[in-house]
């Protein structure tokens, strides 16, 4: 029987322990509440959920986190035991009973043979005399040991970031308005000259659009949030709008090298670019444009720009204090720090986004944790699921920022079909003609959840006896 630490008993760390423990091995929780609290943390309950009470759709068909809850109830997770049966009405989504939900977790963990759980805060680095520890701390990660963090990993690399841009996929993007291009046909490393999607705007656009972002509804801060200054080269959108109705075609939204080969001869009043931000090329986030604008007002102003008419966002701007790690360059494969392998990341702090994939990046570091401890090597899930295509968008996979002033490229972000690799061939429907629209959509999300669900159940098949026995 091996001993794993797990620090932070939020959602992924608690998933984390039940793997570890239902699969024979110790696990020993160090949770700081309610010792010391966090800024939004209310209670001293494992797994507590801080804002929504939603862990969002639930159809495993169609959508891919609902793909997650299916894969994650597959390899026996807690939170979705936990989820399953506080379950509260809420359509086609997954919604719970906060308070039913994180005491079921405590529960199930309390009462588990294999877990120790110490109310205690880890103010440094986990001594190396644990041995194999699991750090998942949030978003909220207490000072004292992001700093710690920050100290081994180097200055750069646990991001604080206060406005993040939206990111859309690149196949609803109307590319007979938009085009490839670089500004002045520049290359940049790995680059052709043509890596921007670029989408124009004249006079009369542009002048309504600025109108739309300074009256578009607004956020309202967090009091934490208040005293979080800006980044300089990170300011929202509307907040450079009301700097003056010509700052932003100056800035993110500058016509200039560019040229619009729909309407060679005309030129454009200002240009939205969009920058490649998966190694797929499946997801495109809109440079500059870091919002505290609601998701909704968003979708409804964004959707004016031309090109982006029927825009599907994989992730909409927002505003949050969030710790977490530029973990394509720091953690592995089986997401160990590669500065300190001893020590194994899980949950937001790695880059996911959301309760349920923190809680799947804690299924999985739990997993690893116990293959590597019994001296076994996992295979790396296939990037065809929910739980490869978000472990694929943390240790790798992601384009690099190279733009100067430019937001970081390697953002938190839930899990989404941008993440999985392309079908190899569209599906058709029983009348073999071509597809469009919602049929098609519909179509090759079945194809994608159905090759996720061949590919997880082989994989699980290829596991080691204790997986496949499940
Ligand atoms: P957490 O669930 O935060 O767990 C981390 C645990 O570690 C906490 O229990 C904390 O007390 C403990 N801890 C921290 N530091 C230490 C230390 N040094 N020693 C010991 N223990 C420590 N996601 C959604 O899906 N929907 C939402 O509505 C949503 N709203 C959010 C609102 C806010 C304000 C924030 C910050 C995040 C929100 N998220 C939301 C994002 C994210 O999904 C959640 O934060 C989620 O709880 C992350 O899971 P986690 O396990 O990584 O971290």
């Amino acid at each position: 029987v091996h001993t794993i630490h797990v620090v932070g008993g939020g959602l992924a760390g608690s998933e984390a322990a039940w793997q570890i423990a239902e699969s024979g091995h110790r696990a020993v929780i160090h949770e700081m509440r309610p010792l010391r609290p966090t800024e939004a943390h209310r209670t001293e309950g494992l797994a507590e959920l801080v804002c929504s009470n939603s862990f969002r759709s639930d159809d495993p068909n169609g959508n891919a986190v609902g793909l997650l809850h299916q894969e994650m109830r597959s390899l026996s997770s807690l939170i979705m035991r936990a989820g399953d049966a506080h379950q509260v009405p809420a359509g086609g989504a997954l919604a719970v009973d906060r308070d039913g939900f994180s005491a079921a977790v405590t529960a199930a963990l309390e009462a588990h043979p294999n877990v120790e759980i110490r109310r205690e805060a880890v103010d440094d680095l986990p001594p190396e005399s644990w041995g194999s520890t699991i750090v998942a701390t949030g978003p909220l990660t207490d000072p004292g040991l992001a700093e710690a963090i920050r100290a081994l990993t180097g200055a750069e690399s646990l991001a604080f970031f206060d406005a993040i841009a939206p990111i859309v996929h690149r196949d609803s993007i109307d590319m007979g308005k938009a085009w490839f291009q670089s500004r002045y046909d520049k290359a940049g490393p790995g680059g052709t000259g043509a890596d921007y999607i670029n989408c124009p705007l004249d006079r009369e656009q542009y002048d309504a659009f600025i109108a739309a972002l300074i009256a578009g509804e607004k956020t309202s801060f967090k009091e934490w949030e208040a005293s979080t200054p800006y980044f300089d080269g990170c300011l929202p959108i509307e907040v450079m709008a009301e700097r003056g109705p010509e700052t932003l075609r100056h800035g993110p939204m500058k016509p200039v090298g560019l040229t619009n080969p729909h309407n060679p001869t005309v030129k454009a009043c200002a240009i939205v670019q969009l920058r490649q931000d998966n190694a797929l090329g499946t997801l495109y986030n809109m440079v500059g444009f870091q919002t505290k604008l609601r998701h909704a007002e968003q979708v409804r102003i964004f959707r004016t720009i031309p090109g982006l008419e029927n825009a599907d966002f994989a992730r909409l701007g927002g505003l949050h204090r969030n710790t977490y790690l530029d973990s394509p360059r720091l953690l592995d494969a089986t997401l160990r720090l590669k500065a300190r392998p001893s020590l194994r990341f899980a949950g937001q702090i790695t880059g996911c986004e959301g309760y349920v994939e923190s809680a799947a990046i804690g299924l999985m570091a739990g997993r690893f944790a116990v293959a590597e401890a019994e001296g076994r090597a996992l295979a790396p899930l296939p990037q065809t699921t929910a739980l490869g295509a978000l472990i694929a968008h943390i240790t790798g996979g992601h384009v690099a920022a190279e733009d100067a002033g430019a937001p970081r490229s390697f953002q938190p972000m839930n899990v989404n079909f941008g993440l999985f690799p392309p079908l190899e061939r569209m599906p058709r429907n029983e009348t073999g003609r071509r597809l469009r629209g919602p049929e098609k959509a519909a179509l090759k999300k079945r194809a994608l959840t159905d090759r996720a669900r061949a590919d997880l159940a082989a994989w699980i098949a290829g596991d080691a006896p204790r997986a496949a026995a499940e």
